[in-house]
């Protein structure tokens, strides 16, 4: 269980200020949808947290503890990525990319345990890739590649988890898998996650909180309803929306007016 804060964060690409000011904080069982309109700076957010941005004010603390101070390894035991799908090689297999992501738990002679094994079966088998396992990335479509990247995460076996558009490139079925699985995790798990998307029902459904990016700033952050309103969001997409209670669930059903 970790509680991930983010402090006045501000990154820039050279002069170019991409986050100002982003204060966040993830506790352990949340799921907090991250929301906003191309180029609102969600990548970089998560891409920041990760350790492959550096960051240009504020600070990152996980537990109370900056985690600039971490190891690579330590961050890694810590934080799992799920960045997105078109940044991977296609080298590997896909069993030894899902072992990638126990590196930071293997000895030193970096030969995997039996419990090393097991987690990526679980992980391969979670995420419906375990029939894939002997291909290489390059032979299998985006959407299986999506989830081999969510299967390295998973065996990973982190408190904290940022995903980056997961259910890009994967169709329905498995789009619903996805956030079920990922629902269950954190209720099990107490994970934090923080997960960058675009398809503001699918947030409604799964996110306990969002917040809303735009040019860099939060403009919004609290429960889907008080977040997912028609003003915030024809205001942060430029377009006309009717947002409404959907009839089941209650949740704001988001539609466009065109
Ligand atoms: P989002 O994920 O919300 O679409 P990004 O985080 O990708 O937004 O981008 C935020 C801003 O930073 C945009 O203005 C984008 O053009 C800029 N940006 C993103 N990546 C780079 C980069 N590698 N170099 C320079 N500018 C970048």
């Amino acid at each position: 269980m970790s509680v991930l804060k983010i402090r006045d964060l501000t990154v820039h690409y050279g002069d170019k200020p991409a986050l100002q000011g982003v204060d966040l904080t993830v506790p352990p069982g949340e799921i907090l949808a991250l929301i906003g309109p191309n180029g609102a700076g969600k990548s970089t957010l998560i891409r920041s947290l990760s350790g492959v941005l550096p960051i240009r004010g504020g600070s990152v603390l996980l537990d109370g503890e900056d985690i600039s101070t971490f190891t690579p390894k330590r961050r890694a035991q810590h934080v799992a990525v799920v960045p997105q799908s078109r940044q991977l090689g296609g080298a590997f297999t896909v069993r030894q990319t899902v072992m990638l992501g126990r590196t930071a738990h293997l000895g030193w002679l970096g030969k995997p345990t039996p419990k090393d094994e097991a987690k990526v079966d679980w992980a391969m088998e979670k995420t419906s890739v375990h029939a894939l396992s002997e291909r290489r990335l390059a032979e299998i479509s985006g959407g299986e590649q999506q989830r081999v990247l969510l299967a390295r995460a998973l065996a990973q076996d982190t408190p904290v988890l940022l995903l980056d558009e997961p259910t890009n490139h994967l169709d329905l079925g498995y789009q619903v898998s996805l956030l079920t699985l990922l629902r269950k995790l954190v209720d099990e798990q107490e994970l934090a996650v923080l997960m960058a998307m675009h398809d503001l029902n699918q947030v409604a459904g799964c996110a306990d909180r969002v917040a809303l990016l735009v040019n860099g700033q939060l403009k919004a952050v609290g429960s889907p309803s008080e977040v997912l309103t028609s003003a915030n969001l024809e205001e942060a997409y430029n377009t006309p929306l009717d947002v409404v209670p959907h009839p089941k669930t209650g949740v704001p059903l988001i539609t466009t007016l065109s």
